[in-house]
């Protein structure tokens, strides 16, 4: 946890640079306000004053351009699809993605006979934590934000998890 070490009677406090980068981006999560089904109402939940997520520095934007983090809570069908690729698109790096119940991570109970639903939106975008459930309660979407400042809290400015992403879609592009 920052701050690491302290030294002297000045004040001055010495820390990785990393661990600084981290510290404040764990620690200011801005997701963008969006939904997309039922999910989206405990999204809503989770907003609201009995479970309060501005005390974790999370506090949603109207913007996809000042967010990092995207919360894809609900259906994805086949429509709503190159939207969402291009609300990604719009996000700045270092971005975020959480993908917030069954439908979201593996097309839910649309899976067998859900002909206009994309089966998983990580076949369109990088999804870095998955909340199972149908729907996950706000404690579980509370819980995905633990997990993603803990992944956020082992980042390194030497190997951005942006460029090992294109490394490794340029690896698999190679292999197929
Ligand atoms: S996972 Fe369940 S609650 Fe969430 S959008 Fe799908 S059907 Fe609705």
């Amino acid at each position: 946890m920052f701050p690491t070490d302290k030294t002297g009677e000045g004040g001055v406090v010495i820390a990785k640079l990393d661990d600084l980068l981290n510290w404040a981006r764990l620690s200011a999560l801005w997701p963008m306000g969006f939904g997309l089904a039922c999910c989206a109402i405990e999204m809503m939940g989770a907003y609201g004053s009995n479970y309060d997520m501005d005390r974790f520095g999370i506090l949603p934007r109207p913007s996809p351009r000042q967010s990092d983090v995207m919360i894809v809570a609900g259906t994805v069908t086949f429509k709503m699809a190159d939207r969402i690729r291009r609300l990604y698109e719009q996000m700045p790096e270092p971005r975020y993605v959480i993908s917030m119940g069954s439908c979201s991570n593996c097309g839910g109970p649309y899976w067998e006979h859900g002909y206009h639903v994309v089966k998983g939106v990580d076949r369109i975008i990088p999804v870095d934590v998955y909340v199972p459930g149908c729907p996950p309660r706000p404690e579980a979407l509370i819980g995905g934000f633990l997990k993603l400042q803990e992944l956020i809290r082992k980042e390194s400015i030497t190997a951005p998890r942006a460029v090992l992403r294109l490394l490794d879609q340029e690896k698999t592009q190679e292999n197929a």
